[in-house]
This record gives C-alpha cells, structure tokens and sequence, in this order.
C-alpha cells in the first residue's frame, strides 16, 4: 500500500524574516559554535578528577627525566630501532607485543565502559586531562565564568588585555612543554633541553616539537569539546555499548520534576508542590560540553561529574538530600534492581585476562637472543684434498638483552661435523654481530648431497638463552 507523506507550509522564520515571494525558506545547514564558559565546582568527584590528571600529568612530564642505569627508563631510540621500557629492550620484531598491549587497552576500556560509561573520558582522556589544565589557568588570569561573560561582551581594555595575552602565554607555555616532553620520548630529554637552550637542536625534533605544541594549544585551548563532540571516535561507538545496568551520570527526573521556578510570582508561591530541582542551571555551567544533563543522557557527556558536584552543593543549600544529579543506572531510575554480573561485562573480563595472561606467558618465555644462518650462495661447498666435504655460513646474532653474553656455538646432524673458527662468540648488550663460519665433515660420512644440520648456541652466563636454527649441509651429488 502506499503511504503519503503530508506536507505542511513552513511558519516564518524570525531569524530569516518573511517568506520569500515563491513562499520558500532559506535556512543555513551550519550551526554556528557556541562559546561555552565553563564554571569551576569543587565537590568530591571534583577532587577526584583532579588527583586523577595531576598524577597522569606528574608521569606525563616527570617520566622522560628518570633514568635506569645510563639511559631514559622510557626511551623510543628510533633511529636505532630499539625501545627501552624500563629494564627491557623492545626491537621491531617484538612489534606484536605492541599490538598485544594495544588490544589490552581496548578491551579494558571497553570493560570500563560497559561498568561505568565514560570515565576514561571524564577522568584520563589527555583531551579532558589538557583542558581542564587549561580552564584552571583561564580562571585563574581572567576570573570567574561571570566575569569571562562580562569581559568578552565589553570593550576591550587595558585589563581585558593583559589578563587574555596571560592566559595565551599560560596557554603555549604548557603547550611548548608538552611537545618538548613528547619529543623527550624519543630523544634524551637532558640533552634536547640544552640543544634547545644552545639552539643546536636537530631539524626533526623542532618540527616535531612546534606540530604538538600547536596541536596541544588549539585543541585544549580552542577546540576543547568540539573534539569530543565531533573529532573522537571512541566518543561515537561507546554510547553503544551502555546497556541499562551501566553506572552513568543521570538526573532524577522523578525526584526533580516539575522543576521550581527560580523567581516565582507571589501568586505561585503557595502553588502545587514541586519537585527537588530549583531550576538554578548550575549543573549546565559547569558543564564543559555545555549540556543540560536534564534532558537526559547525551552522547556529548563526557561522565566528568562536574554537575553532580555542582547539584549536590545546591541541594545542600536549599536543605534536600544530595544525588538529583547522581551516577546511578537505567534500571535504578526506574525502580528495579541493578545487575552488575551480566553476559556482556563477564565478556570483557574474560577476554581480558585470557590476553594479560597469555601476555605475560609470553614476555616471561621470551628468549633475548635472535639468531638468523644464511648458507653462502657463492659456493655450494668445497671439497679438500684430504676428502673433506666443507661449507659457509653467515651468522648473524642479535643479542636482545640488556647485558652483554658469550655464547657457545655448535653444530649437529653428521658424524664427525666440525666447525672452523671460533665457537665462543661475544655481543654486547642491544648490539647486531655477524660472523663467516665453516663446518667440515668427512666425504664418506654424507649420506646424501643435502643433508640437514642443526647449529646450536647457548649462553655461557644465562643457560635460559639458547637458541637453534636448522640448515643444511651440501656435498657432491655423486661419488668418485
Ligand atoms: S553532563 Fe555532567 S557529567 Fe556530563 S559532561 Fe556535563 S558536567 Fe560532565
Ligand atoms: S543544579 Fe540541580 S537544582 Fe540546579 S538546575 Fe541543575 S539539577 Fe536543578
């Protein structure tokens, strides 16, 4: 069957004007950005976010100045390919650990999520972690959000001035820091500072240096939500994976409704009762995504809890109980019990350990020592005059510990198969050796013209690292 669709004249729009002679309406598609001034709010969740980003900032900036040994404990030496975590060093081929850690970190994010919406966001994403930082020193040169208000819809002045030139100074300061501490894990930041201070430093770490200084500074200082509203994936998927048992920052609408007029006529002042809300919009001031939390959950709440601080402390001057505004869930709200053991959270948590343990099996077997034998190509092999069938190796050790070793290297799979050249052979920590080597044997003892051997080496001070390769030893196809 088929369905119309009715059709309905447009009123006028006050922001257009009049309809236009053909009775049609022009209307822009881009809505245009709203400044938001955000409010400072103290409270427990406040205090919480705060210890959270001044402990991830403290690692952020303090991390690249310790050392282990003679070397950064953090340290991506690009240009040698090899990277330093602590005591261990990570080489190229170890890449999959990389991948391993990052699906970790998915997964326990997800985990997180499905628990307790968004507070990585709120909490530990570096964009809140940065802006909040960066709001703190706005408050601080330009005042209170009423007086940032009052500042930007004036004038300008003198005072306006310098207060704003502050703030931007502020601003680039922990913007330049940020980047020289991000080059500063690639590079030692000891001597990056004083290349910087001798203005000696490389062409690279300056580019790179100014990318993440501007980067920081427009995103933390001017595009703040706009990146979570519309540049962050994660913002976008996660709101999928709430279920109605998940822990979300909620207004009681129950409780709150219908809302108290803040300045009631005398005549409605004895009127029907109301709810707990006063209607005050202190919990959309504080909001640094600039929602009314009201309305209910919002893929641009970024779970920071700046509204439930701000609604307790109201609650507490109007003499109600606190939690209008609360972390709570779907099913709470609505009476019935919430489940916190669910399919989809033992899910998560199952996956999880299965990759943290398969993780650590792995790095706990992990043998530092790579050992790779190229046959020569030049030569199939050599026959002497005493009747000895010889052929040559190329070996190439790259001892992936952070201590140097000797290592004994021999050879199996023929009678009377002997190496030339030395059978010790020695590579210092994080270093690439090459050795030419030959293993002779007896015309007679080759049982035929491709025979495989094995070569075998082993530490002389860590017996756990050995390691074995096969190859094969070639003599004439036919006998004399
Ligand atoms: S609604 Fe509340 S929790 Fe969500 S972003 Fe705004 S202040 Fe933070
Ligand atoms: S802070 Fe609380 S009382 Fe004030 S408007 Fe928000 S929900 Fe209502």
């Amino acid at each position: 069957m088929t369905q119309r669709i009715p059709l309905h004249d447009l009123p006028p729009d006050p922001a257009v004007g009049q309809h236009t002679p053909s009775d049609t309406v022009s209307q822009t598609m881009y809505a245009k950005r709203r400044h938001i001034y955000v409010r400072e709010i103290s409270g427990l969740f406040q205090r919480l976010r705060r210890s959270s980003n001044w402990m991830l900032m403290a690692l952020y900036f303090g991390l690249p100045w310790v050392n282990w040994g003679d070397r950064p404990i953090i340290w991506f030496d690009l240009p040698t390919r090899e990277f330093h975590l602590f005591a261990t060093t990570f080489y190229p081929q170890d890449f999959i650990l990389l991948a391993w850690l990052l699906i970790i970190c998915a997964l326990g994010l997800f985990l997180i999520t499905v628990f307790a919406g968004r507070v990585w966001c709120g909490y530990s994403c570096p964009q809140s972690v940065w802006t909040f930082l960066f709001i703190w020193f706005e408050h601080r040169l330009e005042g209170p959000r009423h007086r940032r208000i009052r500042r930007d819809q004036s004038p300008r002045s003198v005072d306006t001035l310098w207060r704003k030139t502050a703030k931007h100074g502020a601003w680039l300061t922990i913007a330049f820091a940020t980047g020289v501490t991000f080059v500063g894990y690639f590079t030692p930041i000891r001597q990056l500072v004083i290349d910087l201070a001798t203005l000696d430093a490389n062409l690279w770490a300056l580019f790179w240096i100014g990318f993440f200084t501007l980067f920081t500074y427009l995103n933390a200082g001017w595009l703040r939500e706009q990146v979570c509203l519309h540049m962050c994936p994660y913002a976008r998927f996660q709101s999928a994976m709430f279920d109605p048992n998940t822990l979300i920052v909620s207004y009681d609408t129950a409780r709150g409704e219908p809302r108290r007029d803040r300045h009631p006529k005398a005549s409605d002042r004895e009127a029907a009762p109301t709810g707990d809300c006063i209607d005050c919009e202190l919990c959309v001031q504080v909001c640094p995504t600039g929602i009314d939390i009201r309305n209910g959950l919002q893929y641009e709440c970024i779970g920071c809890a700046a509204c439930i601080d701000a609604c307790d402390s109201v609650m507490e001057r109007v003499g109600k109980p606190r939690g209008l505004v609360r972390y709570t869930t779907e099913r709470a709200l609505a009476g019935q019990p919430t489940r916190l053991l669910r399919p989809q959270l033992l899910g998560y948590a199952a996956a999880l350990m299965v990759m943290i343990g398969l993780l650590v099996t792995f790095i706990a077997n992990r043998i530092p020592l790579e050992f790779e034998v190229t046959r020569d190509r030049q030569q199939l092999y050599e026959q002497t005059e005493e009747g000895r069938i010889l052929n040559h190796y190329s070996l190439t050790l790259r001892n992936q510990d952070s201590d140097a070793h000797h290592y004994r290297l021999t050879a199996a799979g023929l009678p009377d198969l002997t190496l030339v050249g030395a059978d010790i052979l020695e590579v210092k920590a994080g270093d690439a050796r090459t050795w030419r080597i030959a293993l002779h044997t007896d015309a007679e003892a080759l049982p035929q013209p491709s025979h495989p051997i094995e070569l075998r080496l082993q530490s002389l001070d860590d017996t756990s690292i050995r390691r074995m390769r096969e190859t094969r030893f070639l003599g004439p196809t036919t006998r004399h």
